[in-house]
């Protein structure tokens, strides 16, 4: 039985004082969900102090939105693992397709920063996802293949057993278009599989398949109840504490 886990992504939004009213107003809310559910907040760099001075009496994880594929050096506005693990970072949100499509995140590059931030025990989310023209033009699976193998590549899979996975269809990311819960079903059943040829069955089985894209209370509990939908990865309706806490909710209480 693979635990919900639920992940706030900020983006490039709240600064230490919003993350204060955010997380001050949330740990109000928040009773036992987190005995059902993994609930997760990704604020910005700037805001993970103050986050983690927040959340450091909360079962709540706290997880940056990139990370550099280099320890230390001349390497101007990147921030290195040691440094997110300093302030009590556990995840990291890698390959977004905002990282992909602005700012120009490879395959291989997601790959070196995913092998840093797993030499560094830390976990990360592994986003992966097709545009609407690639799903369209039949290219679904192909991609998702590129995406899990390109990130992946030469990475041990014993070292992946806390691996988190987020689909989310690109045409879905902050549109207000969800999939509907069976074709983020189907795909997350593609996922696991071609997943499952990298890493064997039995691992696959084990990590948590995310699906991101306009995820909100009202469509949560369809989604949480698929099989392979193992939680979502939210932007949109992580922002207000009330609606963020309606997800950890409806997880909890399926
Ligand atoms: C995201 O950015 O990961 C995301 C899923 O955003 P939204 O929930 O706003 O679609």
């Amino acid at each position: 039985m693979r635990k919900l886990i639920i992940a706030a992504n900020w983006k490039m939004n709240k600064g230490p004082q919003e993350t204060e009213s955010f997380i001050t107003e949330f740990n109000n809310l928040l009773q036992s969900e987190t005995d059902q559910v993994d609930v997760v907040i990704s604020p910005s760099f700037i805001s993970l102090p103050k986050a983690q001075e927040l959340l450091a009496d909360t079962a709540v994880g706290l997880s940056a939105q990139d990370v550099s594929d280099q320890d230390s050096g001349a390497y101007t506005g990147e921030v290195s693992v040691s440094m997110l693990k300093e302030v009590g970072v556990e995840y990291v949100i890698l390959g977004h397709s905002e990282r992909r499509t602005l700012y120009g995140d490879t395959d291989a590059f997601i790959n070196s920063k995913l092998k840093k931030t797993l030499e560094a025990g830390l976990i990360p989310i592994f986003c992966i996802g097709e545009t609407l023209e690639e799903r369209e033009s039949g290219k679904l699976e192909s991609v998702l293949e590129t995406q899990i193998k390109g990130g992946l590549a030469g990475i041990v899979a014993a070292d992946l057993s806390e691996l988190v996975i987020a689909y989310e269809p690109v045409w879905a990311i902050g549109t207000g278009v969800t999939a509907t819960s069976q074709q983020a079903q189907d795909t997350h059943v593609i996922v696991r599989r071609l997943l499952a040829e990298q890493i064997g069955q039995e691992l696959s089985d084990k990590v948590r398949i995310q699906y991101g894209g306009s995820v909100k209370p009202d469509n949560a509990k369809e989604l949480f109840s698929q099989p392979d939908i193992d939680g979502a990865l939210v932007g949109g309706a992580s922002l207000q504490p009330d609606s963020f806490y309606a997800l950890a909710e409806i997880g909890a209480n399926l």
